[in-house]
C-alpha cells in the first residue's frame, strides 16, 4: 500500500513532540495496533511475526526499493534458525551461500580452522545472504499473510504523545505528512535511530567508538580460495575480513585506525592496495581489478551503542536502535531477528482487546522483552570487544601471545564450543549426537 494522498486539516490530538517548519499537507490519520519504524531486518521480521500472530501493523521505511550495499550479508546459524521459525528460510535458500569454515591466519600462518559442522546444533553453518534478498523475502511473506501496511518511502519525523504515553508516529511521505496512531510504536530504525532520540531514550545511551574503522570493498573471488570459508588475516596490529559474497565476489573489510581514512585516501589507491596485499599477498591482481576508485569502497564507522532503557511508555526499541554492535563475527542481523522473535509474542499478548486498552500489560511486555534479550546482546558485545582487542595487538610479544591463544583454541573443540557458542548458537541447545544438521549440504 502506498501513502494516502487525501488532504485533511490537522486534528487536535495527539500532540507531536517535534514540530516541522514549512509543513507539507497533512493526510488522513491511520490507526493501527503497532507502528514499526524501519524496514531493516528487525522491523520487517517483527512486522511478519506480529501479523502471523493476528496483529495489525503499519511499517514505515524511509528508503524506497530496499537497495542497500555492503550491509549485513553474514547471518549466523542462529539467524538461520530464526528465519526458519518465521517460515522464510525456504524463500531465501536458493540465494543463500553456506559457510563451512572460519579460518584465521596470523603473521602468514594459519592458527585457527573452525569447522562449523563439528558443532552439535541443529543449525550449524552461517550463511551469506544479501540484505535486499532477505528483506524482500520478509516483506513478501508479510504481504502474503496480510495485516501489514507498508508506507515507503515514509520517514518518522515526530512521535505522537498523550501525556507521557507515546501513541504513534508522525511521518513524512511524498504525499505529505501522515499520522499513524498506534497502541505500540517500535523503533527499528537502526544505529542512528530517530525514535530513540525523539522518545528521550537516547539520554541513557552510551556510544563507544572502537579503535578501528572498516573500509568495505568487493573483489573478484580468487580461483585458489575455498568459497565455503570465512577468512580473517592478521598482520601485527592490522587485520582484514574476507568473506565469500553471494554475488560471487569476496567481500573485504579492511580495518584501519579510527578516523584515518582521509590520510589513507591522500596516500592514494596504491596505498590501499598495498594494505590489502600485506594481509593477502595472493590478492594483488584482484585488488587492482576490483578497486579502481575510492567509490568502490564504503567506510563503516565502528561504534557500539549501549542503551540503558529500551522502552518508554508506548514505545520500544529493537535491533541496532537498541544495541548497535560492531561487525565482528556478523552479529547485528542475528540480534535484530532475535529481538523481533522475542518481542512479537509479548507485544501481541499485551495489546488491547476490543474491550479496552492495557497500558500496564504493554509496559510489562516491553520490560520482559529487554530482560529476555539483553544478556545475549551483552555476551556478543563482550566477545566482539575481546576479539577487537586481540586483533589490534601489535607488539611482537603480544602478537605471539595471540597466536598461542588461537592455536590453543584450534586444538580444543570443547574450548571452541565455549568461546563461539555465544556468537553463533546462542538460541540453540546441543542436539543429540546422531541428530542431522537442519542446514542442508548444498555447497
Ligand atoms: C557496512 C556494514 C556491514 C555490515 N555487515 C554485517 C554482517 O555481515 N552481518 C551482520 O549480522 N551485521 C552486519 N552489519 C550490521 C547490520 O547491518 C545491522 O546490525 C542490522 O542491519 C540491524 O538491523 P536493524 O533492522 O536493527 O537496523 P537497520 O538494518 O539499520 O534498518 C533500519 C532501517 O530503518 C530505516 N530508517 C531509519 N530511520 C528511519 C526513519 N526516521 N523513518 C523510517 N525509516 C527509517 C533505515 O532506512 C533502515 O532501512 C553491517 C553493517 C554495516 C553498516
Amino acid at each position: 500500500m502506498t501513502a494516502p494522498q487525501a488532504n485533511k486539516p490537522k486534528t487536535n490530538e495527539p500532540k507531536t513532540n517535534e514540530p516541522m517548519q514549512n509543513e507539507p499537507k497533512t493526510n488522513e490519520p491511520i490507526t493501527t495496533e503497532v507502528c514499526v519504524v524501519g524496514g531493516g531486518p528487525g522491523g520487517r521480521a517483527l512486522a511478519l511475526a506480529l501479523t502471523r500472530l493476528g496483529r495489525r501493523v503499519v511499517l514505515l521505511e524511509q528508503r524506497a526499493g530496499g537497495a542497500r550495499a555492503f550491509r549485513g550479508e553474514s547471518l549466523s546459524p542462529d539467524g538461520v534458525r530464526l528465519l526458519a521459525g518465521l517460515g522464510v528460510l525456504e524463500r531465501v535458500r536458493e540465494h543463500a551461500h553456506e559457510v563451512h569454515r572460519l579460518e584465521i591466519a596470523d603473521g602468514g600462518a594459519r592458527v585457527l580452522d573452525v569447522r562449523f559442522d563439528a558443532f552439535p546444533y541443529a543449525y550449524r553453518r552461517p550463511v551469506e545472504l544479501a540484505q535486499p534478498v532477505l528483506l524482500a523475502a520478509l516483506a513478501e511473506a508479510a504481504d502474503e499473510h496480510g495485516g501489514c501496511t507498508v508506507l515507503e518511502p515514509a520517514s518518522a519525523v515526530g512521535l505522537l504523545a498523550d501525556g507521557p504515553m507515546i501513541r504513534g508516529v508522525r511521518a513524512k511521505t511524498p504525499g505529505g505528512i501522515v499520522e499513524i496512531r498506534a497502541q505500540a510504536t517500535v523503533g527499528a530504525d537502526g544505529r542512528y535511530s530517530s525514535v530513540r532520540r525523539l522518545s528521550g531514550l537516547e539520554r541513557g545511551a552510551r556510544r563507544t567508538p572502537l579503535e578501528r574503522d572498516v573500509v568495505w570493498m568487493k573483489l573478484p573471488f580468487p580461483a585458489a580460495w575455498d568459497r565455503r570459508a570465512y577468512r580473517v588475516r592478521i598482520s601485527s596490529g592490522r587485520h582484514g575480513l574476507f568473506l565469500p559474497s553471494t554475488d560471487g565476489t569476496v567481500r573485504v573489510g579492511l580495518n584501519i585506525p579510527k578516523g584515518s581514512l582521509r590520510e589513507l585516501r591522500s596516500a592514494g589507491l596504491n596505498a590501499l592496495h598495498d594494505r590489502l596485499v600485506e594481509l593477502a599477498p595472493e590478492l594483488a591482481q584482484e585488488a587492482a581489478e576490483g578497486v579502481t576508485s575510492w567509490s568502490d569502497t564504503t567506510l563503516l564507522d565502528i561504534f557500539t551503542t549501549d542503551v540503558r532503557r529500551w522502552s518508554a511508555p508506548g514505545v520500544v526499541l529493537i535491533g541496532d536502535a537498541a544495541h548497535t554492535l560492531s561487525p565482528i563475527l556478523g552479529q547485528g542481523v542475528n540480534h535484530a531477528l532475535a529481538d523481533a522473535a522475542a518481542l512479537a509474542p509479548l507485544l501481541a499478548g499485551a495489546l488491547a482487546t476490543p474491550r479496552g486498552g492495557r497500558p500496564a500489560a504493554l509496559a510489562e511486555a516491553v520490560h520482559a522483552f529487554q530482560r529476555e534479550r539483553e544478556a545475549a546482546v551483552r555476551r556478543s558485545r563482550g566477545l566482539q570487544l575481546r576479539q577487537e582487542r586481540m586483533f589490534t595487538l601489535a607488539s611482537p610479544p603480544a602478537a605471539a601471545l595471540r597466536r598461542t591463544v588461537y592455536r590453543a583454541l584450534n586444538a580444543s573443540p570443547a574450548l571452541q564450543r565455549k568461546v563461539l557458542a555465544p556468537a553463533y548458537f546462542p538460541g540453540q541447545v546441543p542436539a543429540p549426537a546422531a541428530a542431522p544438521a537442519r542446514t542442508e549440504q548444498r555447497t
